[in-house]
């Protein structure tokens, strides 16, 4: 296997577990290593300090682990085990311990979420008896078929389709030659159920593995807020605030994101819980042109943008992009109203974001308490050695 070396004094977050390596960090090696690649990491006095994987960029090692061991298969149900125990715990995964534990009105969760579940690279979410697999780094592309095998193994029978889909999350330049694939089954059985309430996942052609489960609990905070208010879903992809929303009593239901596909996900979902509900309509458009442009009095909004900054460089436009945002929604709010606004850009940091959504109110000239701050759930764990890993951040707020 082939050795990196790092430059003296280098290896102290390693020894804190962080689980990335920068190019900046590396001496030499013993050999050029292949993209992905899984290779040993020594200390400058020849220690074996971790192994993990090789890509060529900053991050140029993901560490799987840091005890001597071999990456093969069981490395990976290893791995996978402790990930299900964690959501066994949260009690999403069915138990082992229970039967009646069980949380049928939820069959959709994460079950791994990379650098959180001490595995750099990959995603796995569940729908039902889907899992949907994807590799953000090339060595998790590599190693794509022992992970399929292990997590055949670890949920024992209760995932019948894996479908990896890597078309769009790894580097185009290391030309793998990826593709969206079934490597397992191919059902196309595609209703999951979340608090109860169904949706349709596209896995195949959706964003992500086809839905945001990670705004799970962020909706059924929201349900509790509908009853009686008119109610903005901004950004709303497969329309998961809308039908919370509807459950909760809301008097009307409006649904807006630029993507035609997802406002058609977004009206079939809703015809899945509220057959012909007249509460809900749903408007295909870009978010800044509804929001100058609408007249009705809404005074519950969500506003759930894409990630405004992919990477530190483009903080400074992505912190004006917010500001910009809810100025407009805090403009338009209709006094008592109720704003659900989040960041999901791992650049932005709480604080931040913040202090964005507090310089918008300020523009507005609108008295504004905080009521919940919020953040990603718990199948989406943050690797405390690894703070970058907390990407989620919303607020809710009362609009005087
Ligand atoms: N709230 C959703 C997830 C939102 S993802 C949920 O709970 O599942 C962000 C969405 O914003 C995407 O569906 C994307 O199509 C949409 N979007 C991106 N730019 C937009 C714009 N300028 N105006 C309206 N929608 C936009």
């Amino acid at each position: 296997m082939k050795k990196i070396y790092l430059k003296h004094g280098k290896d102290e977050s390693l020894r804190r577990f962080h689980p990335w390596i920068f190019s900046g960090a590396i001496h030499h090696t013993s050999a050029q290593p292949e993209e992905g690649e899984i290779v040993e990491i020594y200390t400058a006095e020849g220690e074996y300090i971790a192994t993990g994987h090789f890509q060529i960029g900053s991050i140029m090692v993901r560490v799987l682990t840091f005890t001597h061991e071999t990456i093969d298969q069981q490395f990976y149900e290893r791995k996978l085990a402790i990930a299900l125990d964690v959501r066994r715990s949260i009690g999403l995964a069915p138990s082992t311990r229970s039967a009646t534990e069980n949380s049928p009105c939820t069959t959709a969760f994460r079950l791994v979420h990379g650098e959180g579940d001490n595995l750099p690279g990959l995603v796995i979410d569940i729908y039902g008896k889907t899992a949907v697999m994807q590799a953000h780094s090339v060595g998790m592309h590599h190693d794509r078929q022992i992970i399929a095998a292990a997590l055949q193994q670890v949920m024992a029978g209760s995932v019948e389709n894996i479908y990896y889909k890597s078309e769009t999350t790894l580097p185009y330049k290391a030309e793998l030659g990826q593709e969206n694939v079934f490597l397992l089954g191919g059902s196309t059985d595609d209703i999951a159920v979340e608090n109860g309430l169904k949706f349709h996942v596209d896995w195949l052609h959706g964003q992500k593995t086809g839905f945001f489960v990670d705004q799970r609990e962020n909706r059924r905070l929201l349900e509790q807020y509908s009853r009686g208010r008119n109610v903005l879903n901004m950004f709303c992809y497969t329309g998961g605030f809308s039908f919370y929303a509807m459950r909760g009593g809301a008097r009307l239901v409006h649904s807006v994101d630029s993507s035609q596909k997802a406002i058609d996900l977004t009206n079939a979902n809703v015809q899945l819980n509220f057959p012909d509900d007249p509460r809900h309509e749903a408007f295909a458009e870009d978010a800044f042109r509804f929001l100058d442009r609408m007249q009705t009095p809404y005074d519950l909004i969500i506003l759930d943008p894409p990630a405004f900054a992919k990477h530190k460089d483009a903080l400074r436009n992505a912190l004006k992009g917010y500001t910009r945002l809810n100025r407009k929604a805090f403009e338009k709010i209709q006094p008592g109203g109720i704003l659900f606004t989040f960041s999901c850009s791992q650049a932005v940091n709480k604080d931040q974001f913040r202090a964005a959504v507090f310089t918008a109110a300020a523009m507005a000239g609108r008295h504004v308490r905080i009521l919940h701050q919020l953040h990603q759930p718990a199948d989406h764990p943050v690797n405390i050695y690894h703070p970058e890993g907390e990407y989620l951040k919303g607020l809710v707020l009362y609009v005087e």
